[in-house]
């Protein structure tokens, strides 16, 4: 056992750890043991303080292309999913090794998008989280790649980044944190260009934002900045605050937990939700989308009233009554999610009418409001 004496005051105490491939392997084309180790010894000694952590590990290919000696561009399917299914062990058995000298037990757990997309398998597989939590076991996750294949785009989340930002999502976490081998989100380039100057606080993902993401990748992961912005977006929309900090700063973890000012935070925009809510916000299970003008827009966020039929402009998807929908402004910017109580093909006709029209119109009526205020989130 690991005798860990130093202490660190935590500003967060739930905790989600991205991990991604260009960390874990130190660029090389091998899991780095020594840096993995730093890491282990880093949550090891938050998880001794009383943090609760999840880590969401990459590195399964690129463990195992190393063993089956395959060269590291090699990709597409079989090959992912077979240098994952070889890789995955290799990786857990590593960090078994990591952290029993810690006295730490740990889960693997393998999800794919379609096994969240039911509200009973994104219940089930929370609540395991949560119990594991609860037990002390650090569970450690990674995308089911042998069963998620790129072709099948809607059962898989495609990269780790916003994996985590579900699993974040999914057991309120206080902060995700992702580690990786930039210091965060710069103002340019800053591979390619020496004035890119670090930004340390985002206080809203706009499209400003997005762009400065475009265009810096890594070289063994499969998300670049684009996707951890992505990430940073769900996460921040379901209350959860996100930090993108290089990996391979000494101690980055305690540092960063203690309130450090280090890497980019993006603020959370909303405060805590419940947990329907920010299943409905996650996108799993989202069949189209309505846009509203700025006075239903309004009505929704300022006086948290109902949304009608007058209001809603266009309507896109096929949907169904009871489904899943996201809600627009004319710009393009989402405001929330709900619950529908009429389907695409009723709203087509319903849309800017007065309530009291939809029986007339529709020849039935299943209540003046499209989405009712009471299964509707709001941003
Ligand atoms: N699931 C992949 C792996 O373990 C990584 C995906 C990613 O890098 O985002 O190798």
């Amino acid at each position: 056992m690991v005798k860990d004496k130093k202490k660190t005051k935590t500003v967060y105490n739930r905790i989600v750890i991205k991990l991604g491939t260009s960390l874990l392997t130190n660029d090389t084309s091998h899991l780095n043991h020594d840096m993995m180790a730093k890491l282990v010894a880093q949550i090891a000694r938050l998880h001794r303080q009383g943090c609760e952590i999840i880590i969401v590990s990459s590195g399964a290919i690129a463990s195992g292309k190393d063993k089956l000696g395959l060269p590291k561009k090699v990709n597409g399917i079989p090959y992912k999913q077979v240098c994952s299914s070889v890789g995955q062990s290799r990786l857990m058995n590593t960090y078994e090794q990591l952290f029993d000298p810690y006295n730490i037990t740990i889960a693997q757990g393998l999800l794919t998008k379609t096994n969240l997309k039911d509200r009973s398998g994104y219940l089930n597989t929370r609540n395991t989280l949560l119990a594991l939590m609860e037990l002390g076991v650090i569970s450690i996750i990674n995308e089911n790649d042998m069963v998620a294949v790129d072709e099948i785009k809607e059962a898989k989340f495609g990269d780790n980044d916003n994996l985590s930002a579900m699993v974040a999502n999914m057991v309120d976490a206080d902060l995700l944190l992702i580690l990786t081998e930039v210091d965060g989100l710069f103002t340019a380039d800053p591979h390619t260009n020496a004035d890119a100057k670090l930004i340390p606080e985002v206080e809203h993902i706009d499209s400003g934002i997005e762009r400065l993401a475009k265009g810096t990748t890594s070289k063994l992961g499969m998300g670049g900045m684009i996707t951890k912005i992505e990430a940073a977006r769900l996460a921040t929309d379901s209350g959860v605050a996100v930090i993108i900090a290089n990996g391979r700063i000494p101690d980055i973890l305690p540092e960063v937990i203690s309130g450090e000012k280090l890497g980019t935070l993006f603020k959370p925009v909303t405060s805590k939700l419940d947990s329907r809510d920010r299943w409905m916000l996650s996108g799993l299970s989202t069949k189209g989308k309505i846009i509203i003008d700025d006075g239903a827009a309004e009505a929704l966020k300022k006086q948290k009233r109902s949304l009608l039929a007058a209001g809603i402009k266009k309507v896109d998807g096929k949907f169904q009554r009871g489904d899943i929908i996201n809600i627009q402004n004319e710009t393009g910017a989402t405001l929330g999610a709900g619950i529908t109580n009429y389907s695409a093909q009723d709203i087509n006709i319903i849309k800017g009418m007065q309530s009291q029209k939809i029986a007339t119109m529709l020849g039935c009526d299943y209540g003046a409001e499209v989405i009712h205020r009471n299964n509707l989130v709001i941003l």
